[in-house]
Protein backbone atom coordinates (compact mmCIF):
# COMPACT_ATOMS: atom_id res chain seq x y z
CA UNK A 1 0.00 0.00 0.00
CA UNK A 2 1.12 3.60 -1.06
CA UNK A 3 2.48 6.16 1.60
CA UNK A 4 0.94 9.45 1.04
CA UNK A 5 2.91 12.41 0.81
CA UNK A 6 1.19 15.45 1.86
CA UNK A 7 2.95 19.00 1.30
CA UNK A 8 2.51 21.77 3.71
CA UNK A 9 4.31 25.17 3.90
CA UNK A 10 4.22 25.02 8.05
CA UNK A 11 2.64 22.51 10.28
CA UNK A 12 2.14 22.74 13.75
CA UNK A 13 2.31 19.22 15.45
CA UNK A 14 -0.53 18.93 18.34
CA UNK A 15 -3.82 21.48 18.45
CA UNK A 16 -3.49 22.25 21.96
CA UNK A 17 -3.73 26.14 22.81
CA UNK A 18 0.14 26.69 21.73
CA UNK A 19 -0.46 24.87 17.82
CA UNK A 20 -3.57 26.47 17.53
CA UNK A 21 -2.32 29.94 18.69
CA UNK A 22 0.50 29.56 16.74
CA UNK A 23 -1.85 29.24 13.50
CA UNK A 24 -3.96 31.26 14.18
CA UNK A 25 -1.39 33.99 14.87
CA UNK A 26 0.59 33.27 11.70
CA UNK A 27 -2.08 33.12 9.21
CA UNK A 28 -3.67 36.65 10.69
CA UNK A 29 -0.01 37.72 9.74
CA UNK A 30 0.31 36.98 6.35
CA UNK A 31 -3.38 37.97 6.21
CA UNK A 32 -2.31 41.48 7.34
CA UNK A 33 1.12 41.72 5.35
CA UNK A 34 -0.66 40.82 2.17
CA UNK A 35 -3.33 43.40 2.39
CA UNK A 36 -0.80 45.63 3.17
CA UNK A 37 1.12 45.22 -0.17
CA UNK A 38 -1.95 44.91 -1.85
CA UNK A 39 -2.46 48.54 -0.53
CA UNK A 40 0.37 49.81 -1.58
CA UNK A 41 3.11 49.18 1.41
CA UNK A 42 6.72 47.79 1.07
CA UNK A 43 7.24 44.51 0.52
CA UNK A 44 6.05 41.25 -1.96
CA UNK A 45 3.00 39.63 -0.89
CA UNK A 46 3.85 36.30 0.62
CA UNK A 47 0.50 34.52 -1.46
CA UNK A 48 -1.24 31.66 -0.19
CA UNK A 49 0.34 29.84 2.46
CA UNK A 50 -0.77 25.86 3.30
CA UNK A 51 -0.98 26.17 7.23
CA UNK A 52 -1.63 22.59 8.71
CA UNK A 53 -2.03 21.38 12.45
CA UNK A 54 -1.84 17.48 13.27
CA UNK A 55 -3.81 16.37 16.03
CA UNK A 56 -3.59 12.87 17.05
CA UNK A 57 -7.36 13.17 19.04
CA UNK A 58 -10.10 12.50 17.42
CA UNK A 59 -11.71 16.06 17.51
CA UNK A 60 -10.19 19.49 18.53
CA UNK A 61 -10.81 19.58 22.61
CA UNK A 62 -10.60 15.92 23.25
CA UNK A 63 -6.83 16.18 24.86
CA UNK A 64 -7.18 19.31 26.53
CA UNK A 65 -7.56 18.75 30.10
CA UNK A 66 -10.69 20.32 31.29
CA UNK A 67 -11.47 22.87 34.03
CA UNK A 68 -8.89 25.46 34.26
CA UNK A 69 -8.19 28.71 35.27
CA UNK A 70 -7.05 31.43 32.17
CA UNK A 71 -5.52 34.30 32.71
CA UNK A 72 -7.06 36.16 29.40
CA UNK A 73 -3.79 38.91 29.15
CA UNK A 74 -2.60 36.03 26.54
CA UNK A 75 -5.40 35.40 24.61
CA UNK A 76 -6.69 39.53 24.37
CA UNK A 77 -2.94 39.88 22.40
CA UNK A 78 -3.98 37.21 19.98
CA UNK A 79 -7.72 37.87 19.62
CA UNK A 80 -8.32 41.18 21.01
CA UNK A 81 -12.14 41.39 19.98
CA UNK A 82 -12.08 37.53 22.03
CA UNK A 83 -14.92 38.52 24.21
CA UNK A 84 -17.14 39.32 20.98
CA UNK A 85 -15.77 36.28 18.96
CA UNK A 86 -17.74 34.19 21.71
CA UNK A 87 -14.52 32.60 23.35
CA UNK A 88 -16.47 30.15 25.85
CA UNK A 89 -15.90 31.74 29.21
CA UNK A 90 -17.88 29.34 31.86
CA UNK A 91 -17.20 32.43 34.54
CA UNK A 92 -15.37 35.71 35.75
CA UNK A 93 -13.34 35.40 38.61
CA UNK A 94 -15.21 37.83 40.79
CA UNK A 95 -13.79 36.78 44.57
CA UNK A 96 -10.99 34.64 45.72
CA UNK A 97 -11.28 32.30 48.94
CA UNK A 98 -8.83 29.96 50.40
CA UNK A 99 -10.50 27.03 52.68
CA UNK A 100 -8.65 24.26 54.68
CA UNK A 101 -10.70 21.36 54.87
CA UNK A 102 -10.29 18.67 57.34
CA UNK A 103 -12.48 15.61 58.81
CA UNK A 104 -13.96 18.03 61.22
CA UNK A 105 -15.06 21.36 58.90
CA UNK A 106 -13.23 23.61 56.99
CA UNK A 107 -11.32 26.93 57.81
CA UNK A 108 -11.31 30.26 55.69
CA UNK A 109 -7.76 31.69 55.14
CA UNK A 110 -7.94 35.45 56.20
CA UNK A 111 -5.94 36.25 53.80
CA UNK A 112 -5.31 35.75 49.95
CA UNK A 113 -1.94 33.80 49.78
CA UNK A 114 -0.71 36.10 46.48
CA UNK A 115 0.08 32.95 44.08
CA UNK A 116 -3.60 32.11 44.86
CA UNK A 117 -5.02 35.88 43.41
CA UNK A 118 -7.36 34.66 40.37
CA UNK A 119 -9.05 38.40 40.18
CA UNK A 120 -9.61 38.96 36.63
CA UNK A 121 -8.79 36.04 35.27
CA UNK A 122 -11.62 33.39 33.75
CA UNK A 123 -12.89 30.25 34.11
CA UNK A 124 -13.28 27.79 31.24
CA UNK A 125 -12.82 24.49 29.71
CA UNK A 126 -9.95 24.08 27.94
CA UNK A 127 -11.46 21.45 25.69
CA UNK A 128 -14.29 23.73 24.69
CA UNK A 129 -11.64 27.01 24.23
CA UNK A 130 -9.36 24.83 22.00
CA UNK A 131 -12.28 23.83 20.17
CA UNK A 132 -13.14 27.71 19.81
CA UNK A 133 -9.92 28.52 18.61
CA UNK A 134 -9.76 25.49 15.98
CA UNK A 135 -12.82 27.13 14.49
CA UNK A 136 -11.56 30.53 13.87
CA UNK A 137 -8.13 29.09 12.29
CA UNK A 138 -10.26 26.77 10.12
CA UNK A 139 -12.08 29.97 9.28
CA UNK A 140 -8.98 31.69 8.27
CA UNK A 141 -7.98 28.59 5.80
CA UNK A 142 -5.71 26.71 8.45
CA UNK A 143 -6.24 22.63 7.82
CA UNK A 144 -7.11 21.02 11.18
CA UNK A 145 -6.02 17.02 10.48
CA UNK A 146 -7.38 15.07 13.21
CA UNK A 147 -7.00 11.54 14.13
CA UNK A 148 -3.22 12.67 13.19
CA UNK A 149 -0.37 11.64 15.41
CA UNK A 150 3.34 12.27 14.56
CA UNK A 151 5.39 9.57 15.27
CA UNK A 152 8.49 10.04 13.78
CA UNK A 153 10.34 13.21 12.49
CA UNK A 154 11.27 13.06 9.04
CA UNK A 155 15.13 14.08 8.60
CA UNK A 156 17.69 15.16 6.06
CA UNK A 157 21.14 14.85 8.30
CA UNK A 158 20.26 17.49 10.84
CA UNK A 159 17.26 19.14 8.76
CA UNK A 160 13.61 18.33 10.25
CA UNK A 161 12.18 18.17 6.51
CA UNK A 162 8.50 17.09 8.43
CA UNK A 163 6.94 14.07 10.48
CA UNK A 164 5.77 10.52 9.65
CA UNK A 165 2.31 10.11 11.49
CA UNK A 166 1.38 6.62 12.26
CA UNK A 167 -0.28 3.62 10.75
CA UNK A 168 -3.96 2.98 11.00
CA UNK A 169 -5.42 -0.55 11.30
CA UNK A 170 -2.60 -2.52 13.44
CA UNK A 171 -3.43 -4.64 16.25
CA UNK A 172 -1.67 -5.12 19.59
CA UNK A 173 0.41 -7.60 18.15
CA UNK A 174 1.89 -5.06 15.58
CA UNK A 175 0.14 -7.06 13.02
CA UNK A 176 -1.89 -5.33 10.11
CA UNK A 177 -5.51 -5.76 10.45
CA UNK A 178 -7.91 -5.09 7.12
CA UNK A 179 -8.51 -1.89 7.40
CA UNK A 180 -4.90 -1.36 7.49
CA UNK A 181 -3.11 2.12 6.37
CA UNK A 182 0.24 3.25 6.72
CA UNK A 183 1.00 6.91 8.27
CA UNK A 184 1.41 9.67 5.86
CA UNK A 185 4.61 11.54 5.03
CA UNK A 186 3.52 15.47 6.02
CA UNK A 187 6.65 17.47 4.81
CA UNK A 188 7.13 21.47 5.58
CA UNK A 189 8.89 24.35 5.01
CA UNK A 190 9.02 24.81 9.04
CA UNK A 191 7.82 22.06 11.40
CA UNK A 192 6.63 23.28 14.75
CA UNK A 193 6.39 21.44 17.33
CA UNK A 194 3.54 22.07 20.23
CA UNK A 195 2.48 18.61 21.60
CA UNK A 196 2.71 20.03 25.31
CA UNK A 197 4.87 18.32 27.49
CA UNK A 198 7.02 15.06 26.58
CA UNK A 199 6.05 14.80 23.29
CA UNK A 200 6.79 12.31 20.95
CA UNK A 201 8.52 14.28 18.42
CA UNK A 202 10.31 16.28 20.95
CA UNK A 203 11.86 13.42 22.56
CA UNK A 204 13.43 12.14 19.76
CA UNK A 205 14.87 15.45 18.39
CA UNK A 206 15.80 16.01 22.21
CA UNK A 207 18.02 13.06 21.77
CA UNK A 208 19.72 13.93 17.41
CA UNK A 209 19.90 17.31 17.86
CA UNK A 210 20.41 17.65 21.61
CA UNK A 211 17.83 20.28 21.00
CA UNK A 212 16.95 20.94 24.82
CA UNK A 213 17.95 24.59 24.83
CA UNK A 214 20.46 25.13 27.37
CA UNK A 215 18.21 27.78 29.82
CA UNK A 216 15.95 24.92 29.87
CA UNK A 217 16.03 23.26 33.60
CA UNK A 218 16.05 20.01 32.81
CA UNK A 219 19.30 20.27 31.08
CA UNK A 220 20.93 21.68 34.14
CA UNK A 221 19.94 18.72 35.78
CA UNK A 222 23.68 16.75 36.21
CA UNK A 223 23.83 13.64 34.05
C1 LIG B 1 -4.10 18.82 35.63
C2 LIG B 1 -3.71 20.10 34.95
C3 LIG B 1 -4.37 21.28 35.30
C4 LIG B 1 -4.01 22.49 34.68
N1 LIG B 1 -4.68 23.64 35.04
C5 LIG B 1 -4.36 24.81 34.44
C6 LIG B 1 -5.06 26.02 34.76
O1 LIG B 1 -5.97 26.04 35.60
N2 LIG B 1 -4.69 27.16 34.11
C7 LIG B 1 -3.68 27.18 33.17
O2 LIG B 1 -3.41 28.26 32.60
N3 LIG B 1 -3.01 26.05 32.84
C8 LIG B 1 -3.32 24.88 33.46
N4 LIG B 1 -2.62 23.74 33.13
C9 LIG B 1 -1.53 23.84 32.15
C10 LIG B 1 -2.10 23.90 30.74
O3 LIG B 1 -2.99 22.80 30.55
C11 LIG B 1 -0.94 23.84 29.74
O4 LIG B 1 -0.03 24.88 30.00
C12 LIG B 1 -1.44 23.99 28.30
O5 LIG B 1 -2.45 23.05 28.01
C13 LIG B 1 -0.25 23.78 27.35
O6 LIG B 1 -0.71 23.94 26.05
P1 LIG B 1 0.02 23.23 24.83
O7 LIG B 1 -0.74 23.60 23.61
O8 LIG B 1 1.47 23.52 24.91
O9 LIG B 1 -0.08 21.65 25.12
P2 LIG B 1 -1.37 20.69 25.34
O10 LIG B 1 -2.52 21.45 25.93
O11 LIG B 1 -0.81 19.54 26.07
O12 LIG B 1 -1.77 20.32 23.86
C14 LIG B 1 -0.99 19.44 23.09
C15 LIG B 1 -1.87 18.91 21.97
O13 LIG B 1 -1.04 18.18 21.08
C16 LIG B 1 -1.59 16.91 20.81
N5 LIG B 1 -0.43 16.06 20.53
C17 LIG B 1 0.54 15.70 21.42
N6 LIG B 1 1.46 14.95 20.80
C18 LIG B 1 1.07 14.85 19.50
C19 LIG B 1 1.65 14.19 18.36
N7 LIG B 1 2.79 13.51 18.43
N8 LIG B 1 0.98 14.26 17.18
C20 LIG B 1 -0.19 14.96 17.08
N9 LIG B 1 -0.77 15.59 18.14
C21 LIG B 1 -0.14 15.53 19.33
C22 LIG B 1 -2.38 16.56 22.05
O14 LIG B 1 -3.42 15.63 21.75
C23 LIG B 1 -2.94 17.93 22.45
O15 LIG B 1 -4.15 18.22 21.80
C24 LIG B 1 -2.97 22.52 33.72
C25 LIG B 1 -2.32 21.32 33.36
C26 LIG B 1 -2.69 20.14 33.97
C27 LIG B 1 -1.98 18.88 33.56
Amino acid sequence: MERETLEFDVQFVGAGPAGLAGAIHLARLIANHDAAVAGGGPGKAIGETNIAVLEKSAEVGHHGFSGAVMDPRAMAELLPDWRERGCPVASDVTSDDVYIFSEGGKFRLPFLPPALNNHGNCIVSLGDVTRWMGGIAEELGVLIATETPAQVPLMAGNQVLGVRTGDKGVNKAGEHKGQYQPGADCTAKLTVLCEGPRGTIAKQLEKTLASRPANSPRSTRPA
